[in-house]
């Protein structure tokens, strides 16, 4: 009954041969049923589609990151001792990253950039 057969030729190798899974609907089987075959393209498209919009974010997030570093490294450097003196006044045990200055200001900005740098360094490898 070989009618009964899904109508799917398939080309494993250098020779074809026909779907062995038995015709469930309009003489295809499950898998190959061009219903079947959409819906899994469909599918498969709106994951590709998925992956593009984070490429994308994460592209924008490393551009955005980009664009602040350049004008960075002055605003760090005339930054630092600002942060540096605020830490010593409020007596913050800086080798320990541990802070009782207050969470505004110089140190901030330079928690930021310490934090795009990293994104930048995981990155580039
Ligand atoms: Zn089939
Ligand atoms: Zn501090």
């Amino acid at each position: 009954m070989s009618d009964e057969r899904c109508k799917k030729e398939l080309w494993p190798g250098w020779h074809t041969y026909q779907c062995e899974n038995k015709a469930k609907r309009d003489g295809w089987c499950g898998i190959h049923h061009p219903d079947a075959v959409a819906k899994r393209r469909a599918k498969s498209d709106a994951k590709y589609k998925a992956q593009r919009e984070d490429f994308v974010a994460t592209q924008a997030v490393a551009a955005r990151d980009r664009e602040r570093l350049a004008h960075y490294p002055k605003l760090v450097e005339s930054l630092r001792p600002l942060a540096e003196q605020d830490c010593e006044s409020w007596g913050c045990d800086i080798a320990n990253e541990s802070h009782l200055c207050p969470p505004t200001g110089a140190r901030t900005v330079l928690t930021e950039a310490a934090a795009i740098e990293k994104r930048k360094g995981g990155r580039d490898g």
